[in-house]
């Protein structure tokens, strides 16, 4: 059999469970099979493939026909400009996020030696992307999971940014190491009985921890911003991923915690997703 035909087949059968962009996840999970990029397999369309390979495309095809995410079967997913590495201990880096990459990027632009701190790295997809934009920025991620730290320390590895990057396991209250001049979180805000309602890729496959924001949605939020008000410089900038209902919620939680709101930014879809403020 050649590439073409077991690419279309394997799109056949993912088509057949309802998975959409048939065609585009078959061709990726080829690439991925063959470890080849998506031009090769695309430029390479007639070459035959051999019976073990074929195996280990069908067993990808199959694992995404039950719902896994691309990103989990690739353990990779672009974000910003560069490739990170996932797995699924840590979220998959959503394009919404990227929002939160450039608000800081554009808020940074004359600035020099600062340093900033994530709670919650996860994949380390928001500060590493900007300690590569920033080559004199230093960065400090946390994470309660020690996993998403690994994973971290390989992103920063592959971007060329560890000597700039410190990472500490540690829950946000009990955090106490350092003053930052800018704060980023993209904390866990779905509400608790909202999770099982999201997409069935994301319910099933992504870590929860990531995910769960408690019975109002807002619980890791009223931590992170809490101790952002200790950890912050004064006049420091707290760049918080909120949900899209919680705006108004967000915005008193950091007026009480001495934070001035500058303002919230929408998403791809038009829905609040950012809030960015000040310590006062
Ligand atoms: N935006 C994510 C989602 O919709 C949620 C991320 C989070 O809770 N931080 O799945």
């Amino acid at each position: 059999m050649n590439i073409n035909l077991a690419i279309n087949q394997g799109s056949k059968i993912l088509k057949n469970k309802l998975i959409p962009n048939s065609l585009l996840d078959s061709e990726i999970l080829m690439a991925k099979t063959l470890n080849k990029d998506r031009n090769f397999i695309l430029l390479n369309s007639n070459s035959i493939i051999e019976k073990n390979e074929l195996k280990k495309f069908y067993k990808l095809i199959n694992l995404r026909s039950l719902g896994s995410p691309v990103a989990y079967l690739t353990k990779k997913k672009f974000f910003w400009n560069s490739e990170f590495f996932v797995t699924n201990d840590t979220l998959i880096p959503r394009p919404d996020t990227e929002l939160v990459v450039e608000i800081i990027l554009r808020l940074t632009k004359f600035k020099d030696k600062i340093k900033l701190l994530d709670i919650g790295i996860g994949s380390g997809c928001i500060l590493l992307s900007i300690l590569k934009e920033r080559k004199n920025f230093y960065g400090t991620g946390i994470d309660i999971s020690k996993k998403c730290l690994n994973i971290s320390k390989i992103n920063a590895m592959n971007l060329k940014v560890s000597s700039r990057l410190k990472l500490y396991k540690s829950d946000v209250d009990k955090f106490n190491l350092g003053k930052y001049d800018l704060i980023v979180s993209n904390p866990p805000y779905i509400k608790k009985y909202k999770l099982n309602y999201l997409e069935k890729d994301i319910v099933k496959f992504e870590p929860k921890q990531a995910l769960d924001g408690g019975l109002d949605g807002l619980s890791e939020i009223r931590k992170v911003v809490k101790k952002s008000s200790e950890l912050i410089k004064k006049n420091g900038k707290l760049i918080l991923e909120i949900g899209f209902d919680q705006k108004s919620e967000v915005s008193n939680l950091l007026k009480k915690e001495g934070f001035y709101i500058n303002s919230t930014q929408k998403d791809l879809a038009n829905n609040d997703r950012c809030i960015v403020s000040t310590k006062i």
